[in-house]
């Protein structure tokens, strides 16, 4: 039923939300079906595989950690770069499906705090012999330029509730690359934590600085690509390991489109697609298993998305793509979109 190959690279799923309220008040409908016992998917005359189908009648959406997550928990303790990308037009369910918002209180069913709990699971049960050094960070790239959520100076918490958006002048973070390729951050904020709750009021505290605009299509629409990042340093007597886990709320992938705002915001949407376009290349371009082979050229240099997460996607990193869907008749063309862009990641 699923592909096992486990020398797979990139492995995609897609996640298939219900039917919500304001949906179900319009009248929409379903145009969304799962071939029963097969992770494909059905929209009009259109026929794709992936990896993994969660939602409708599929998986249900409680088993993708397990599924596609987990193991990436196994290689970042190997030491192993990870990377979980939540793809899928605003209202898709991405934000909901990481848990990009999670703020420390009660329990999420989201990605983001169950790989939290994991962690630091696991951390505690291996302390006698390993010593842990765990840090996060947490950016956004908004308008192809790299901002830190996490930077005291640019807290927007107190801004984010009004309508109208003031942008602060932030100074964008430079991308540096290492000589053995690594990628980082020229002064991000790195902040070492030591527990789950810790380690939840950073994503919390970085959410709230989270870039929003209002539109007449969605007034909370995400137009950057958030990016929350783990790096964990395991001491065991001599032997270090280091690596890292980014979780990756992408931007919308509505096509940018008259929206009723100004230029301003249609530009901003051009940008938007280039990181998206940029990161369906690279994705392709590694799955494309005879161009890996032979060294190919994978177009990473394209974006600002693309460049930073290059050490952490393709060659032994592991990385799962979940496309978000909504199952109404009246985003069937956005839909469409997404199944195609992440069909092509396979
Ligand atoms: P995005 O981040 O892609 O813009 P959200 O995660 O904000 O989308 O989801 C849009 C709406 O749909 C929210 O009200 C959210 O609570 C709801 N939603 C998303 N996924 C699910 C799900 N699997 N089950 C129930 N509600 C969901
Ligand atoms: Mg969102």
């Amino acid at each position: 039923m699923e592909n096992t190959d486990s020398t797979q690279s990139v492995r995609v799923a897609v996640n298939i939300r219900p039917l919500i309220t304001s949906e179900l008040l319009l009248g929409c409908t379903d145009c969304i079906s799962v071939v029963p016992g097969e992770p494909q998917v059905q929209i009009g005359s259109h026929s794709f595989t992936y990896d993994y189908v969660y939602g409708s009648t599929g998986q249900p959406s409680s088993t993708i950690y397990d599924d596609c997550v987990a193991p990436l928990v196994d290689a970042l303790f190997n030491g192993y770069n990870a990377t979980v990308l939540a793809y899928g037009q605003t209202g898709s369910g991405k934000t909901y499906t990481m848990g990009t918002d999670y703020n420390g209180a009660g329990s999420s069913g989201g990605i983001i705090p169950k790989v939290m709990e994991t962690i630091f699971k696991r951390v505690k049960s291996m302390e006698n012999s390993t010593e842990f050094l765990i840090r996060v960070s947490f950016i956004e790239i908004f308008k192809e330029e790299v901002y830190d959520l996490l930077d005291p100076n640019y807290s927007r918490g107190d801004i984010a509730s009004t309508a109208k958006i003031t942008l602060p002048n932030r100074v964008p973070i430079q991308i540096r690359e290492t000589t053995n390729g690594g990628i980082t951050l020229a002064g991000v904020a790195e902040p070492e934590v030591k527990t789950k709750e810790e380690m939840a009021s950073y994503l919390s505290t970085g959410s709230l600085s989270r870039a929003t605009g209002s539109t007449n299509m969605n007034s909370q629409s995400s137009r950057s690509h958030a990016i929350f990042t783990i790096t964990m340093e395991q001491k065991k007597g001599d032997d270090i390991l280091c690596a890292k886990f980014h979780l990756v709320d992408l931007a919308g992938s509505e096509r940018a489109k008259r929206t009723g705002a100004d230029g301003m915001r249609l530009k901003e949407g051009i940008h938007i697609n280039k990181g998206l376009l940029a990161l369906g290349n690279v994705i392709s371009a590694l799955g494309d298993e005879k161009k890996r082979k032979e060294g190919g050229h994978v177009p990473y240099r394209d974006s600002k998305l693309t460049r930073l997460l290059q050490d952490s996607l393709g060659g032994n990193s592991k990385t799962v793509m979940i496309a978000c869907v909504s199952p109404a008749d009246s985003n069937a063309e956005e839909t469409l979109n997404t199944l195609k862009y992440s069909n092509r990641a396979r």
